[in-house]
């Protein structure tokens, strides 16, 4: 009998029933216990890789959570910088202020980039948000 050295577990088993230690030639199994053993062994196989994928796509996901409440922080932190401006604006009567808050220009184009963050670097996002609020 032929040693294996090939250390690849894969390469190692036998392609009738999937197990260790023999090959087609010389495997053990009827053919109906072969198939048994082969069927049960890719069922668990694909049950692995499915675990593998599922887990990726849980880390995957917490991570744009993660980005998405980062970034709605940011937004939020935004809005609220704007209001407090305004209501200091607004508390000075004797002032003819004519724009307390931001135009409806600026507003468009802050939606444009919160709706489009996915796709802005953070640091781009935050430098454009804070620009967005710049008065002059
Ligand atoms: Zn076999």
């Amino acid at each position: 009998m032929q040693v294996q050295t090939d250390t690849t577990p894969r390469r190692n088993r036998c392609s009738l029933c999937r197990q260790v230690g023999h090959n087609q030639r010389n495997c053990p199994h009827t053919t109906e216990e072969a198939t048994r053993l082969r069927i049960a062994f890719n069922t668990e196989q694909r049950q692995k890789q499915r675990q593998e994928r599922q887990q990726l796509q849980q880390e995957t996901q917490r991570d744009n959570q993660y980005n998405a409440e980062w970034r709605a922080n940011i937004f939020a932190q935004v809005v609220n910088m704007e209001e407090r401006l305004a209501a200091i604006v607004d508390s000075q009567p004797t002032t003819v202020v004519p724009r307390s808050g931001p135009t409806v220009r600026e507003r468009k184009i802050q939606e444009i980039i919160f709706e489009n963050s996915e796709m802005i670097p953070n640091g781009l996002y935050k430098e454009l948000m804070d620009a967005l609020v710049i008065r002059d």
